[in-house]
């Protein structure tokens, strides 16, 4: 479970972020917005990588409002995937284990499950640079899951991705957040591809969550005249960056 209570951050040339909002264990919630709203602040946070200013984060239960990104039971898969080039695919997973990672038989048992997941058995001696984008972006969940955590962060996941690996990637996440359990926060700019994936969806605009509901209602009967106007601009425009 995340729950953000008044989670506030101020940035001396933008402005202020502060977030309310829980995400039940179990759900998927697809956090969507115009950019620069602050998307990936909010994940930030949730993970660790932002001081607080004020406010509180519990996760699972525990207060992790100051406590370091590696002791909190999350992982992240960043916007961009963040794969070494210069180091093989087994590598870059076992880097989600530690920053230390040596090819021990255990650590290398880990590696090849969190690559079977993903539907990469078998490619631990590849490098990144010989991967499609969609191959590249299962080792970044990979990378991921193989930290073990019950709360998945993602942030614009399928931005790299052309369309029908989109559907793909898309079809292995639910599946992964279904089987394992997971609670999953992801981040799109473009709301449809949440279809099938979240259960419900958050509108961030202005470092704020300005409206929360099921999927299918927030796209097809948006509760807030910003939103209406943000899916209104996403029919006519699908080329703005994020
Ligand atoms: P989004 O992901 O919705 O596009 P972001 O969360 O990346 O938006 O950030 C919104 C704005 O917050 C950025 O455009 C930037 O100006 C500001 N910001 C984010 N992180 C920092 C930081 N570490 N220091 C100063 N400003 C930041
Ligand atoms: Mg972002």
């Amino acid at each position: 479970m995340i729950v953000l209570n008044g989670a506030t951050k101020h940035f001396s040339d933008y402005g202020v972020f502060a977030f309310d909002l829980t995400v039940e264990r179990g759900s998927s919630l697809g956090v969507i917005g115009p950019s620069g709203a602050g998307k990936s602040t909010l994940l930030h946070m949730v993970a660790g990588f932002i001081e607080l200013d004020g406010g509180q984060i519990v996760l699972e239960d525990a207060d992790h409002t100051h406590s370091a990104p590696a002791q909190r039971p999350v992982s992240m898969v960043f916007q961009a995937n963040n794969l070494f080039d210069h180091l093989d695919v087994a590598v870059n997973v076992g880097l989600g284990i530690t920053p230390r990672f040596r090819r021990s038989h255990q650590a290398m048992g880990q590696v090849a499950e969190a690559l079977a997941q993903v539907g990469l058995a078998g490619f631990e001696d590849r490098r990144p640079v010989s991967l499609s984008g969609g191959e590249a972006q299962r080792v970044a969940l990979a990378r991921a899951l193989v930290r073990d955590k019950p709360i998945l962060l993602l942030d614009e996941p399928f931005a790299a991705l052309g369309p029908s690996m989109r559907q793909d990637f898309s079809s292995l996440l639910s599946a992964m957040q279904k089987e394992q359990g997971l609670t999953m926060l992801t981040v799109s700019h473009a709301p449809t591809e949440l279809n099938g994936l979240c259960d419900r969806l958050a509108f961030v605009m202005d470092g704020y969550v300005a409206a929360l509901g099921e999927t299918a209602s927030m796209l097809n009967d948006p509760p807030h005249p910003a939103l209406a106007a943000y899916l209104g601009r996403r029919v006519e425009s699908s080329f703005d960056a994020h």
